[in-house]
């Protein structure tokens, strides 16, 4: 939020009278430990995270995420279990089967992944380690509206939408997310996780791949991101201020409403990627006629100023993520020039 970078700046050669920038101090004094545990405070408080969960904040994104989960959680002898809902959640199974057994239990891969699959079996307890479902698919444009039930450790990569809406976290066993969507800069990842899911490890597993190692250093066994923490902070605290995560809800579902409405009303110029209710309020995936049209429709959204809004380069089209940052006026703009360039083709 630009709120966010404002306040980034003012206080960017001189924090808290400390005659110095947050990235200078060190991660050992009074007044960064300040920063990180507000950071984890706040996270608890606008979440609801009781006390039975550690908040963990780690380094090496979502993706480091794919292998950490199943070096600590898949043991010999266990399945984890996956549901394919796109790119994101092959990328973790595919680290998984480096480690242990795996089992895909749903997927939506044949038909494109347009959908949300549903689970046609429940993964039993006596085998599963845990069951591991992407909450919103970044890519194809896909979100789960409800989650799944399931008696074993249901396990979520959240990072494109953390915050966007309101969850019960009691329903997980571990939630990541990279926080570079809605939660501050690239560098620092949020671990959510149940204290009784953190063990200690075997021997082989590098210190700092275990979670234990976070968990028991308050995620300051080494030097953690900082400055990424420091805004992750500022980020929280704006989500307060905008009137917490029931606030961005509502704003969200406008905002990605104005679009689908547009998409829905273009008497199919503009075709939606993902099944109406598999739609996803943080990423918006559409295609027009034709590859000419993709291309005509970016170059010009580009020269209006519309950045980023070509498809992720795996699947093409368009795709326009309003995650929480996005005001609901730059939706409105981008509304009105999908309806300007639509009436001109
Ligand atoms: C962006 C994204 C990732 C990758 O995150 P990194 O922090 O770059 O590793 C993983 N999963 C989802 C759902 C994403 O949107």
């Amino acid at each position: 939020p630009e709120a966010v970078l404002q306040e980034a700046q003012k206080h960017l050669l001189n924090f808290n009278g400390t005659g110095m920038s947050v990235m200078e101090l060190s991660h050992r004094s009074k007044e960064y430990e300040e920063v990180h545990a507000g950071a984890q405070q706040q996270l608890r408080k606008l979440l609801t995270i009781s006390e039975e969960y550690e908040v963990l904040l780690l380094q090496g994104g979502a993706s480091l995420q794919f292998s950490m989960i199943p070096l600590n959680l898949l043991k010999e002898g266990k399945i984890g279990y996956y549901v394919l809902t796109g790119s994101w959640s092959e990328k973790a199974l595919k680290e998984a089967k480096k480690v242990g057994s795996t089992a895909i239990i749903a997927s939506s891969k044949e038909e494109q992944y347009r959908s949300i699959p549903s689970l046609k079996t429940e993964p039993l307890d006596e085998d599963g380690a845990y069951l591991h479902i992407t909450s919103n698919n970044t890519i194809y444009g896909t979100e789960w509206k409800s989650y799944p039930s399931s008696s074993i450790p249901l396990i979520a990569d959240m990072s494109s939408d953390i915050l966007s809406k309101r969850i019960n976290v009691e329903q997980f066993g571990l939630i990541y997310a990279g926080a570079q969507k809605n939660l501050g800069p690239s560098g620092v990842t949020v671990v959510i996780m149940k204290k009784d899911l953190i063990t200690t490890p075997d021997d082989h597993l590098p210190t700092m791949l275990s979670y234990e190692t976070y968990s028991k250093n308050q995620s300051l066994y080494n030097t953690p991101p900082t400055f990424s923490i420091y805004l992750l902070k500022l980020v929280l605290d704006w989500v307060e201020h905008e009137g917490g995560i029931e606030a961005l809800e509502k704003r969200n579902q406008e905002k990605a409403k104005i679009l689908y409405d547009v998409i829905d009303e273009s008497d199919r110029f503009y075709s939606g990627h993902a099944i109406p209710d598999s739609r996803s309020n943080m990423n918006v995936t559409f295609t027009l006629p034709s590859e000419e049209k993709t291309k005509e429709f970016l170059n010009l959204a580009e020269e209006k100023g519309f950045v980023g809004l070509n498809g992720h380069r795996s699947v093409g089209g368009c795709r326009a993520s309003i995650y929480n940052a996005v005001p609901v006026d730059h939706v409105v703009q981008l509304a009105e020039f999908m309806k300007w360039f639509k009436a001109r083709s």
